[in-house]
């Protein structure tokens, strides 16, 4: 039986959010990662932004790689929520931290490297094979393989690492809403001093906050009953897409238009997609994290810094538990509860954004301030988890 401890080799699939994190964290405890990554190159540029919350950052904190990895974030630390009229509903409290995706992972990324740590670009991995239990091989579109005493699969939603070990697992589900989000300058919308101000709007949710360089960070939720497919996203032109996005948001108030009409960047367009239970998240000396074992929606801006946390918390179950299998299990067990209701709250917070009439909405105005209240408990114990690294499992 694979037993876990020093002089073994990780392979590491994907290098996002997880993959580099998991990565420096094993090297703490003697085991040797490699990180592939199917992408044939960095792309620092790619994506929108997102939102690290303090759950997050405290992985990165015990590194020693915060300061390095968001040095180009932002502070983000109140949530301020009006109605389309601007009237203010509420507002929640949380030190975040904003930052565009791509410098995420390339901070992430240069932090592993500069730790000496191998990244291969140009790694699609294509199937995953587990002759016995004290080795795993990895196959590559390029037609190459590698031998690992240990894989985790980072490669996010769609996972080929899940497919692989488990081909009957559930796909991610599409949860109804598209979003959208992008980056303009506009000076008549005042600097937002650290706060992200979201709009229910008539037909459509927007969220916005102007950092200390001037930049606009936005984005858009709306529904949408049946997934789009890529192509036909793909399709739509910005400006086709802008207007579409003027039109939802014609009786919303100014500041929401004037953003969008000021946008002359590119704007994303996602359908949104959660992932459904799991049976299992390992397979012997194979097991997910992050995305590719419970991906939430973004809705309560969680889904990267629970990659983080499920880094810190693999890595220590394999220091502490002999065999890795034993390891996986108890990693799964650590963290099922945690993540599942994330994703289930995500989801909830999600079906939210758009009341549909003028009624539904009235009262949504009218009960939301009373929801944050509660919903501050909620929220207090997603960000207040911390592991302790110095803690036996
Ligand atoms: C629109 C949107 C907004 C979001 N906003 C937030 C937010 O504000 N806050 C937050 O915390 N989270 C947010 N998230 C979620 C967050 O982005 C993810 O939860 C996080 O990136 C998961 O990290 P990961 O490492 O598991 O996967 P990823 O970051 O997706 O990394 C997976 C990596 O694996 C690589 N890969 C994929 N397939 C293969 C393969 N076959 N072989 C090799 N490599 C492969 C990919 O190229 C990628 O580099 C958002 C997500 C979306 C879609």
């Amino acid at each position: 039986m694979s037993q876990s401890g020093p002089n073994q080799k990780a392979l590491i699939i994907g290098c996002g959010v997880a993959g580099p994190v998991l990565a420096l964290y094993l090297q703490r405890i003697g085991i040797t990662p490699v990180i592939y990554e199917g992408r044939p190159e960095p792309q620092d540029d790619a994506g929108f932004f997102l939102n690290l919350a303090e759950n997050g950052t405290d992985v990165l904190e015990t590194l020693g790689i915060r300061e390095e990895v968001l040095s180009e974030g932002h502070e983000s630390n109140r949530l301020v929520f009006q109605n389309h009229k601007q009237n203010e509903l509420g507002e929640n409290h949380s030190e975040t931290v904003l930052i565009k995706r791509g410098l995420l992972t390339k901070g992430l990324r240069e932090a592993a490297t500069d730790q000496g740590i191998t990244v291969k670009f140009g790694k699609r991995l294509t199937d995953v094979q587990i002759p016995h239990n004290d080795m795993v091989i990895a196959y590559f579109d390029d037609g190459t393989e590698v031998h690992g005493d240990l894989l985790i699969g980072c490669d996010g939603i769609h996972s080929q690492t899940r497919r692989s070990i488990l081909p009957n697992a559930p796909d991610p589900e599409y949860t109804g809403i598209i979003d959208s989000g992008a980056f303009t300058r506009n000076d008549s919308i005042p600097p937002s001093d650290g706060v992200m101000k979201m709009t229910f709007g008539v037909d459509g949710f927007f969220g916005y906050q102007k950092v200390p360089t001037g930049e606009i960070y936005w984005f858009e939720n709306h529904e949408r009953e049946k997934a789009p497919d890529r192509a036909e996203l793909d399709a739509i032109s910005q400006s086709e897409w802008r207007e579409k996005l003027l039109r939802l948001h014609e009786d919303d108030h100014d500041e929401v238009t004037e953003i969008i009409r000021s946008t002359d960047s590119e704007i994303g367009k996602w359908p949104v997609y959660d992932l459904p239970s799991l049976p299992t998240w390992h397979k012997k000396t194979v097991c997910l994290i992050g995305d590719a074992a419970h991906a939430t929606s973004p809705h309560v801006g969680q889904g990267a810094s629970l990659a983080m946390e499920d880094a810190v918390v693999l890595a220590k179950c394999l220091r502490d538990v002999e065999e890795v299998p034993q390891a996986f299990e108890t990693f799964e067990s650590l963290r099922r509860d945690r993540v599942e209701e994330i994703v289930e709250i995500s989801r909830e917070t999600g079906n939210q954004k758009a009341p549909s009439n003028l009624v539904t909405r009235k009262i949504r105005d009218l009960v939301l301030p009373f929801f944050l209240k509660r919903g501050v408990e909620k929220f207090e114990k997603i960000y207040s988890y911390r592991v302790d690294w110095s803690e036996p499992v």
